[in-house]
């Protein structure tokens, strides 16, 4: 039997009802095959990074165990944005689905498709927060803890809902 790999997404959403897009997509990761749900964080509020003139983003962070590889679940999960009818019309503009593999297991990868520890990661307070709040023992490879992170990372317009 394969093992499982313990790994957690980032959700976004800021279009055609978030709360129901984070919230439909929180069932959605639940149901993927070679998977496990751990848990969910609560839903967010955050004020947008880039262009200020778009809806305040809802965010949420989920664990699962997984026998995807990493390639795989980014398969799914961009899927899954397509299913939510992804609109993108500019670079970190508004989006109907946004989902980040944050971390797989400790692993690192820089390919064309995924760098995992997500890039921004460890500097975003929309990721950061939700994180701490379902898993307090990550150590993100490469980096820190992240309790010495969210030190470092203000807390900003974030808002649990
Ligand atoms: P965005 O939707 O702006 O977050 O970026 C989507 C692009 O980022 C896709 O082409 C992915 O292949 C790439 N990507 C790289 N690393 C990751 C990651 N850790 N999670 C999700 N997408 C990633």
């Amino acid at each position: 039997m394969t093992a499982k790999i313990r790994c957690f997404i980032g959700l976004g959403s800021n279009l055609d009802d978030p709360v129901n897009q984070v919230t439909r997509a929180i069932n959605e990761l639940a149901s993927l095959e070679k998977s496990q749900f751990v848990q969910a964080s609560s839903l967010y509020a955050s004020a947008p990074v880039g262009p200020q003139d778009q809806p305040d983003f809802i965010n949420a962070v989920v664990e699962l165990n997984t026998e995807l590889t990493p390639l795989e679940l980014l398969d799914e999960l961009q899927a899954l944005e397509q299913k939510h009818q992804r609109v993108r019309e500019r670079h970190w503009g508004p989006r109907t689905l946004d989902l980040d593999l944050l971390l797989y297991g400790d692993k690192q990868i820089n390919s064309d498709r995924l760098t995992v520890p997500h890039a921004f990661m460890h500097e975003r307070s929309f990721v950061l927060y939700p994180l701490f709040e379902i898993s307090q023992d990550i150590e993100i490879p490469q980096d820190k803890l992240l309790s010495s992170l969210l030190v470092e990372c203000p807390l900003g317009s974030l808002t649990k809902i």
